[in-house]
């Protein structure tokens, strides 16, 4: 029997553990996609207690709660901190081969120094020690990043955000890369004509543009655009249920969005036009500048209405859809391709039944102008287990070229959710020391050790050219 998560935890042969402590370890993280406030980097916020860093904001947590009978109150309510941490060291271990288990150990290790497994009997012990840590300034936002060995980190934004806490942060000299990322899903959310109306507005008093027309929509966003390129914003980020590649004329579009700013709801189809448009003229913008593109497609958001009219988005609602992806996808892709102006893409999927139709999708785009041009992104939310990342490298090692990949993301509000990489890390250093353990490919620590290091960071930092 081996140890509970010792220092080869999942590494089950002695290649994987040497590619791992030898060449992934130590190299730094570049967390392209998080959703980190970056006003709290710029304060250097410190936390004042376990909950507050670990069990706020954190969906994930919220679920498992839920699902083990905890109430609300001290989910998202108005329990004490300590009572909803108390509740979260209740619920621990039953979530044994769920990835929390996993992630709630590593954490109190990496960041906290605690082999203790966290239960009723060990919460208060455990809460006591991480607060007194937490109230240090060794555990401030920013030397929890360089902790964590931290190299760059793109947050996630709205094109009407001023980004003021991004150039304080470099005005501060921080030596991590913080940057913005491009997130513009509002701008295209036409569903809700009210909440549309509302958005536009802001985005013309933001871009200090008259808002009267399509051309005029497009001309405020494209000064948006280039404000964040100014930032040094590079990416951008498309939260989407699937792609959008309905055929549409100008007219149409100029009819729709004056229909829109008349306050008259949009059909169906109307609807699908307008956001097949933004999401082309989006990438046409992304193009223009030399961005990456980032689209995570298929999440069926907020279906608790009961809950969701409580606490609103993003509080453990959502779940894996099932769009369809293959043909609009491909229309999308081929639409900007057509025009020469495809970006480098990174596409990931929510639905792991649709792991091949990604993985082979890409292929069809790669162009010979820069190696992985076309990226799967890493498994993704309800898939970012060792599971999900083993099904995700398998289908990228069989359809394309594993050892082009851009690795993983944190792509959460945590701070502590750093130790993620290192479970990558390991999962990926198990994937190939299992296959030279077979004989299925060489023992070559030469080639196996570089191609470790460019997964980890190495292709990262040289596909975003920050
Ligand atoms: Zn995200």
């Amino acid at each position: 029997m081996k140890k509970f998560m010792d220092e080869n935890f999942l590494l089950q042969t002695e290649t994987a553990q040497k590619l791992y402590h030898e060449h992934a370890a130590n190299m730094p993280i570049f967390d392209y996609h998080c959703h980190i406030p970056p006003q709290q980097i710029a304060e250097d916020k410190k936390f004042k207690n376990l909950t507050e860093i670990w069990l706020a904001g954190d969906h994930y947590k919220w679920r498992a709660m839920r699902t083990n009978g905890v109430d609300e109150r001290f989910c998202t309510g108005d329990a004490s901190d300590w009572e909803k941490f108390e509740k979260w060291a209740e619920t621990v271990p039953h979530t044994l081969r769920n990835p929390l288990y996993h992630w709630t150990h590593l954490e109190l290790k990496k960041f906290f120094g605690i082999d203790k497994l966290l239960s009723p009997e060990t919460a208060r012990e455990i809460w006591d020690e991480c607060n007194a840590k937490l109230n240090t300034d060794e555990y401030s936002c920013r030397n929890i990043i360089r902790k964590a060995n931290v190299n760059t980190i793109c947050t996630t934004d709205d094109p009407i955000d001023s980004l003021e806490y991004h150039k304080a942060i470099k005005e501060d000299g921080f030596e991590v890369a913080v940057l913005p990322a491009w997130r513009p899903d509002k701008a295209m959310m036409v569903e809700d004509i009210i909440l549309f109306n509302d958005y536009v507005d802001q985005l013309a008093d933001v871009a200090n543009v008259e808002i009267d027309s399509f051309d005029a929509y497009i001309a405020a966003i494209e000064k948006r655009h280039q404000f964040f390129h100014e930032n040094g914003c590079r990416l951008s980020d498309h939260g989407l249920e699937t792609a959008y590649a309905e055929d549409y004329t100008e007219k149409e579009i100029n009819n729709i969005f004056d229909k829109i700013r008349s306050g008259i709801e949009l059909n169906e189809e109307e609807i699908l036009k307008f956001k097949s448009c933004m999401l082309y003229e989006f990438g046409i913008m992304d193009h223009a500048k030399g961005w990456t593109q980032q689209y995570h497609f298929g999440a069926i958001r907020n279906n608790s209405t009961r809950l969701f009219s409580k606490l609103g988005p993003d509080t453990g609602f959502d779940s894996i859809g099932d769009f369809q992806i293959a043909q609009p996808l491909s229309k999308f892709l081929d639409r900007l391709d057509q025009q020469n102006k495809l970006s480098q893409t990174i596409l990931y999927n929510l639905n792991p039944s649709d792991n091949e139709i990604y993985a082979t999708m890409l292929g069809n785009f790669q162009d010979g102008s820069v190696p992985g041009k076309m990226q799967y992104g890493s498994g993704w939310w309800f898939l970012d287990q060792k599971d999900g990342m083993e099904k995700q490298m398998n289908a990228l090692s069989n359809l394309g070229l594993l050892s082009r990949f851009v690795g993983m993301l944190t792509d959460s509000r945590s701070y502590l959710s750093y130790s993620r990489h290192e479970y990558f890390r390991r999962t990926l250093c198990n994937l190939l020391g299992n296959d030279v353990e077979n004989g299925e490919i060489p023992y070559d620590m030469e080639l196996l050790g570089s191609m470790v290091e460019n997964i980890c960071f190495n292709n990262a930092k040289n596909y975003f050219k920050f």
